[in-house]
């Protein structure tokens, strides 16, 4: 069941914060890659028009590996990987890490497992 909102998040630290309008009922990735598995995020994907970064651009380290084509963005402050920036089939892309939004309840989310290190 679609459940589009607008929300905030950010970063722990509060230096990197954004908004983005999001489908809470869409499936969130819970994948065992050896990125998404040791940072734990729950990924979420949106076309890079629905998302606003509000601060913290200054704030980021990219960090890419394997084909290089996810840049993931982590506050070189507090550490936390609150977005990626990539590119999908329908063009530029942000995943969401929604462990990061604002007064996010996780058990609601529709977590489905993939399996990225086998691929
Ligand atoms: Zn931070």
């Amino acid at each position: 069941m679609a459940q589009v909102e607008k929300r905030s998040g950010g970063c722990q630290c509060g230096k990197v914060r954004f908004e983005v309008t999001v489908d809470l009922g869409a499936p969130v990735i819970s994948c065992n890659c050896s990125m998404c598995g040791r940072s734990g995020t729950l990924l979420t994907f949106v076309p890079a028009d629905q998302f606003t970064l509000l601060s913290g651009e200054g704030e980021l380290t990219d960090y890419r590996f394997n084909k290089h084509v996810i840049h993931h963005l982590f506050c070189k402050v507090c550490g936390i990987k609150s977005f990626a920036r990539g590119s999908g089939p329908k063009g530029p892309t942000v995943a969401i890490n929604t462990r990061c939004l604002d007064d996010i309840d996780i058990e609601k989310l529709n977590i489905t497992r993939v399996d990225g290190k086998s691929r």
